[in-house]
């Protein structure tokens, strides 16, 4: 076997996430519209126009830095849009505020949205639980929500796939107690074709990361990691030293692509099989 743990992200990689997202917009932007009333419309779609001229540079920002590109999933994007509106309107000018309204919008919508998975999810997820890999999911996501739609997707072998939420991978702080390993992770990277530098030092990642590492026995370099977002699934991890692999949607940016490329042990494929075979099932 190539490797000794897989690890996944869930969201943008195994579903198809703009497809997922027309429920969660829909009472999303209700809540906005009572909250903050006015042209909501008017000033969302100024937003999204504004964003779509250059997805990688009008990141997510997250505690005053840009940590993800804005456009790369619908759930960053509301983020990043509802962030320009209040700017715009002068609304929320306290971060710590506007950050906690932001991730309670988020985590009170979330559920709203659909379950559309990628082609050949199922199987794909079948195939690397049928194997003797060990393979977890690691997402942003609360764990329940995402433990829901692997119920959902029902594949054979399901009682082996665990799933950690909350990982946090957008926080950029040290790790409560840091260690060799995370101290040879710099604090930025370059990618073609970004003119802002990519944050790596994510601790709050790295200590579920290390929690996995310790409790599988598994060393980084003996791990895939898997995900639709460079900067939140795969920079880290790629920098400890696990091999990454980026899965391509629509959104995926010039420079995400630049980056895997970059990247000893980095790859991608348009489709999940991709996974499978640089895990040589
Ligand atoms: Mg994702």
């Amino acid at each position: 076997m190539r490797y000794d743990l897989i690890l996944l992200d869930f969201d943008g990689t195994f579903t198809d996430v703009e497809k997922e997202a027309d429920p969660f917009f829909a009472s999303y932007k209700a809540e906005v519209r009572e909250l903050i009333g006015g042209d909501v419309d008017g000033d969302w779609a100024e937003a999204v126009a504004t964003l779509e001229q250059n997805p990688g540079e009008f990141g997510w920002v997250f505690e005053g830095q840009v940590v993800a590109p804005g456009n790369a999933d619908p759930y960053l994007r509301a983020t990043v849009i509802l962030n320009m509106i209040f700017d715009r309107r002068g609304l929320y000018p306290n971060e710590a505020e506007r950050t906690e309204l932001l991730q309670g919008l988020y985590f009170r919508n979330y559920p709203k949205a659909d379950t559309v998975f990628r082609a050949n999810a199922k199987q794909v997820v079948e195939t690397l639980l049928a194997s003797p890999v060990p393979t977890m999911v690691v997402t942003n996501s609360a764990t329940d929500d995402v433990e829901a739609k692997i119920d959902r997707m029902a594949p054979t072998g399901r009682e082996r796939l665990k799933v950690y939420g909350n990982a946090k991978k957008y926080i950029v702080a040290e790790p409560d107690e840091s260690d060799a390993c995370f101290e040879r992770v710099p604090e930025t990277m370059r990618a073609e074709g970004l003119e802002r530098d990519i944050l790596l030092r994510r601790g709050r990642y790295y200590e579920l990361l290390r929690t996995l590492w310790k409790e599988t026995g598994v060393k980084p370099e003996r791990t895939l990691v898997a995900g639709d977002i460079f900067e939140l699934d795969l920079a880290l991890p790629g920098h400890l030293g696990a091999d990454v692999h980026l899965v391509l949607k629509d959104k995926t940016q010039p420079f995400e692509r630049a980056a895997v490329k970059a990247m000893e042990g980095g790859a991608e494929s348009p489709g999940l099989e991709g996974i499978l075979e640089r895990a040589g099932l």
